[in-house]
């Protein structure tokens, strides 16, 4: 686990008052709002993050696949061949050896997968509000119930 030193906590400032609002492992985009009040000089901020819409093909992949899950995906793999070469040679056990490893697979992924699932849905959804917010200001007579 000694590779995990090389990943270290980065702070991210308020570009107004310098104050740290966040601080983080990764310094890669993540899916959420791009503009945010800093809660110590009510400034709005530029933040890291990008809606889903208006990242680019490898952002969006990059926020898909990122260090903590090749750290996972590492730790999974070692689990599996770990599990797989104590199973041995026995089918019995092999069979079981690979239902444990797809079970652990599914408990360390899914609260990833779903997190990044509500985030882009969120996104998406904010998006279409501010469109919403957008057209109601262009046309005032054309307001919807
Ligand atoms: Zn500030």
């Amino acid at each position: 686990m000694l590779y995990l030193l090389y990943l270290r906590w980065t702070n991210f400032n308020c570009p107004h008052c310098k104050q740290r609002y966040t601080s983080r492992m990764m310094t890669s985009p993540r899916v959420g709002k791009e503009i945010q009040v800093c809660k110590y000089c009510k400034k709005q901020f530029r933040t890291l993050d990008l809606e889903w819409a208006h990242m680019t093909r490898g952002q969006k992949l990059g926020y898909l696949i990122n260090e903590w899950a090749i750290v996972w995906l590492l730790v999974y793999g070692l689990m599996g061949m770990t599990m797989l070469m104590t199973a041995g040679q026995d089918k019995y056990h092999l069979g079981g050896a690979l239902l444990a490893l797809l079970f652990f697979g599914v408990i360390i992924f899914s609260p990833m997968g779903l997190r990044r699932w509500f985030a882009i849905r969120k996104s998406i959804a904010r998006l279409k509000g501010n469109e919403l917010a957008n057209n109601r200001y262009s046309t005032p007579g054309n307001r919807a119930a």
